[in-house]
């Protein structure tokens, strides 16, 4: 955590404009199976954004982790040619060949060679449907499962539908708010389950190889399955891809599910197609289940997520996309410490979020800064609130720089008044 002070402000609240972080509310007569069940905030705040961008309103949106590059050319060309091609009938439930064995190829490469077995591979909808597949295989009532705080918001709800128990264990605000095996411990000894994401949506911060190790330990232990969100793997501003749980020896892996996917390295995120890598019987019951939701995932689809992970030409588009994050991540960060040099935030080392504390401003939420924000200054940021930890506001890098640099300009403008 970076740190320099606090700053004064004045406390008042606001209401709510929009319908940010609503609990669904499930009318009586729905199935419990909804009764945790709120919209995603992340979401609902990027559809809040475009319908207020739609009214006229002047609103620059920096709540969204999505990356605003296209394609590129060659995995989309590959969509185009497989949808010409006739690749337009049911694909195998796992996934095709062709992508699980390009993901096979690719994680071992970026985990220096290790053997992975595309057999081990289900290519899902999206990481978000592996998610949901990982956890209603894994867990289900009475099974407590660890959540390190701040959390992507999909996180306890993908939990909640499995029926099983999310308990967030807060991070260490001087350790970048990741949590260590004795905050685990603390919190959930007996837990079935662990979700770790690294890089970590919503803060940037990066769990180093060495941590990573003690948690798989820990794990192992315990007999606790690990979930390793990696969705972000490879956007990481230090050298090389961030440290995964594939760089561990086979002995640490018995219980780890690998997350992982083409949505945000490869801005592919309307393709919606992620992977898991699974122990094989875990492997072979996801796929099972996805045989009787989606069937799979869209074929076309899944050609072009194989040419971005195969096609090493790709390799340079990857690099062009995070050296783009990284000048946005240095502008946001050089912002922050000269203009409003009391605000403390997360050292962002990965991914394309800038997690920064608004407590300061007078007791100010996350809520209340977002919405104040959004209705005085036209700028969409997510509210810690969102995450588990109302305290902070998220901000996502991944938009245009002029946006960025605009956005910035109010921003810096809104919390200088605040602090008055
Ligand atoms: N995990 C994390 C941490 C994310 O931020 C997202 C963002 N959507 C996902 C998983 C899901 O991504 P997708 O379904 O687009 O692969
Ligand atoms: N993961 C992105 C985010 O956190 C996209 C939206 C979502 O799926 O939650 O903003």
């Amino acid at each position: 955590m970076v740190r320099s002070g606090g700053r004064k402000g004045n406390g008042c609240v606001a209401r709510l404009p929009v319908a940010i972080l609503s609990p669904m509310s499930p009318a009586s007569g729905f199935s419990p199976n909804l009764q945790h069940l709120e919209t995603s905030a992340t979401i609902a705040i990027s559809q809040e954004a475009k319908r207020r961008k739609a009214a006229g309103e002047d609103v620059i949106d920096l709540g969204a982790g999505e990356p605003d590059f296209p394609t590129p050319s060659i995995p989309a060309d590959a969509g185009v040619r497989a949808i010409r091609g006739g690749k337009t009938h049911y694909p195998a439930n796992e996934g095709i060949l062709e992508l699980r064995a390009a993901a096979a190829k690719h994680l071992s490469l970026l985990s220096g060679g290790r053997p992975v077995n595309a057999d081990n591979i289900v290519v899902s909808n999206g990481s978000k449907q592996s998610l949901f597949n990982v956890c209603f295989t894994l867990f289900g009532p009475g099974d407590v499962v660890a959540i390190p705080a701040p959390a992507w918001v999909s996180y306890p709800q993908i939990v909640h539908l499995a029926r099983a128990r999310p308990v967030l264990v807060s991070g260490e605000p001087e350790w970048s708010l990741k949590v260590s095996v004795r905050d685990l411990d603390r919190v959930v000894p007996g837990a079935r389950g662990l979700i770790l994401c690294s890089p970590c949506n919503p803060t940037g911060a990066v769990y180093t190889h060495a941590e990573i190790k003690a948690i798989a330990q820990w794990a192992r232990e315990r007999k606790v399955w690990v979930i390793a969100d990696e969705i972000y793997r490879r956007i990481h501003y230090g050298t090389g891809p961030a440290p995964s749980f594939l760089d561990l020896p086979d002995d640490l892996l018995e219980r780890v599910v690998v997350v992982y996917g083409v949505s945000k390295a490869y801005a592919m995120t309307g393709w919606r197609i992620g992977t898991a890598l699974a122990p094989g019987p875990v492997a072979r019951a996801m796929a099972a289940l996805q045989s009787h939701t989606t069937t799979g995932a869209n074929h076309p689809a899944q050609l072009a997520a194989a040419a971005a992970l195969g096609d090493e030409r790709v390799e340079q588009d990857v690099a062009r996309m995070v050296a783009e994050f990284r000048k946005r991540r240095d502008l946001v960060v050089a912002r922050f410490r000269q203009e409003l040099p009391g605000v403390e935030f997360v050292d962002p080392l990965g991914a394309f979020y800038f997690f920064f504390r608004v407590d300061s401003f007078g007791g100010l939420s996350g809520t209340e800064f977002c919405t104040r924000l959004v209705t005085t200054s036209g700028v969409a940021l997510v509210p810690g609130a969102a995450f588990g930890d109302d305290r902070y506001v998220r901000l996502s890098y991944a938009a245009a720089t002029d946006d960025l640099l605009r956005a910035l300009d109010r921003i810096v403008a809104f919390a200088k008044k605040l602090g008055d």
